[in-house]
């Protein structure tokens, strides 16, 4: 259990993609706080810290990377805006586990926003971006490619075009349309919500089962399908899609995989939306400072 969480054949590590802060209220939409501040601890003047831990996934099929974290491309303007606690550390992290960056085959990201995609590219040793995994087909969904290249007055302001320097469609990235089995037991989904091309990731082997759900579920709080992020540009596709994902996951007893939470790295869910089970950093990241 201490270095990786296993679902049948496939291999997860979390990795250190970032810490940052964000206004709770905003991360909570039209939840009030009352209800929110029980599940989600805040600081006085009302932000909560977001992890960004990007994932792992050790295959037959090979090396797989879900989400890329906050890179290391970030001006000391925008450290102090987000109020980064801890600094994106990936390629040391996969150092460590005997991984080089040429080594990753595959970059699945749920959706561009810059807190899930910055880390597609990085500031290299000669000071020139580059891409982090050169050798990686990076994947997200059609629609979501199309809204990055031609974002809406909302997305513009998160969809980076340094974090996509270099992608060519047909060379290292590929479009996914809708729901489609990427490699044996590794399904995307389409689920729009958060973003309109945002996408769910299922990991199927040896009878075991774990679901992605990025900023749909970006941590257990979120359990109740109406407890929305005001970053969800159309709320009612994520409710809609957290309602049939989630009823599949409690069908299929899977495992709900999380980018965001500082401490709880995946959980079970019982059927009143509490945890039943759990692994959190203290048994996977002992290094990690958890809140
Ligand atoms: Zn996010």
């Amino acid at each position: 259990m201490k270095n990786g969480f296993t679902v049948g054949d496939f291999s997860l590590h979390w990795l250190e993609g970032g810490v940052f802060e964000i206004d709770g209220g905003s991360m909570f939409g039209v939840v009030p706080k009352v209800l929110w501040e029980k599940k989600c601890a805040a600081s006085a003047d009302n932000y909560v810290a977001l992890a960004d831990f990007a994932m792992l996934v050790r295959s037959p099929h090979g090396l797989i990377l879900i989400e890329t974290g906050l890179g290391n491309k970030l001006s000391d303007k925008q450290k102090k805006i987000f109020r980064l606690r801890r600094a994106w550390d990936i390629p040391a992290e996969l150092a460590r586990l005997g991984v080089a960056r040429e080594d990753i085959d595959h970059v699945i990201l749920t959706h561009c926003d810059f807190d899930h995609a910055a880390g597609i590219t990085m500031t290299g040793e000669d000071g020139a971006i580059e891409l982090t995994f050169p050798r990686a087909m990076h994947h997200v969904q059609r629609a979501e490619w199309e809204d990055v290249r031609a974002p809406n007055r909302r997305s513009a302001s998160s969809y980076w075009p340094v974090n996509f320097q270099g992608l060519v469609a047909g060379k290292n990235l590929r479009l996914a349309e809708g729901e489609e089995e990427l490699l044996p037991g590794l399904t995307l989904v389409h689920t729009g919500g958060h973003t309109r091309g945002h996408q769910a990731v299922w990991l199927r082997s040896q009878g075991e089962a774990a679901l992605h759900l990025g900023d749909l579920l970006p941590t257990p709080a979120y359990a109740n399908p109406l407890w929305v992020t005001a970053y969800d540009n159309f709320p009612l596709d994520s409710i809609a899609a957290k309602e049939t994902l989630m009823a599949q996951a409690r069908a299929e007893h899977a495992w709900l995989l999380f980018y965001h939470d500082p401490r709880i790295l995946a959980c079970r869910l019982d059927e009143a939306g509490e945890i039943s089970e759990a692994v959190t950093t203290d048994a996977l990241r002992p290094r990690a400072a958890a809140r």
